[in-house]
């Protein structure tokens, strides 16, 4: 497979925690290019809308109130088939059932501090990269 883009943030737990740079190391290991990375704080509104897929879950209140807590970082990363390889090196939802080594195992506390945020298939990746990169900040 080709060169293929994705999304991912590392959460604002993982910032609070010094985890940040940890993650980043562990990406750039794993053969990700960083295209773009900035530090950003979602307000309300866009925590909702980034999560909008989950809005009926009776986690999704908590989820907001998480993911707006504190500054997050947001990153745009390229290499061979990058959304399922980013899948895997960061593990399951839940770090408990997270294998050996992946990010989540190392860094996450539980199923909803889990340190870094994924995206799940090729058209999520390209509407998740839109809502914080412009097409110029992606041309690196
Ligand atoms: P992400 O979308 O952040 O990459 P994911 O795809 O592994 O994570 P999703 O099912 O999309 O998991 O859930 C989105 C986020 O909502 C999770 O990463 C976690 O922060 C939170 N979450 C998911 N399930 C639960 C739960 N049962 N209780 C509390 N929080 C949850
Ligand atoms: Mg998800």
């Amino acid at each position: 497979m080709s060169q293929q883009r994705t999304f991912s943030i590392i959460k604002p737990d993982a910032v609070k925690t010094g985890h940040a740079g940890d993650i980043i190391a562990l990406l750039e290991k794993a053969g990700f290019k960083i295209l773009a990375l900035r530090m950003t704080r979602l307000t309300e509104k866009q925590a909702q809308g980034f999560y909008a897929v989950h809005r009926e879950k009776g986690f999704f209140p908590s989820l907001v109130r998480f993911m707006t807590e504190g500054p997050i970082i947001v990153m745009a990363l390229e290499r061979e088939s990058a959304i399922q390889k980013l899948r895997e090196v960061m593990g399951a939802t839940n770090p408990a059932n997270a294998a050996e080594g992946t990010i989540r195992k190392s860094f996450a506390e539980s199923i909803e501090r889990n340190c870094i945020h994924g995206s799940d298939a090729p058209e999520t990746a390209e509407v998740e990269l839109r809502y914080f990169f412009s097409t110029l900040d992606l041309q690196n």
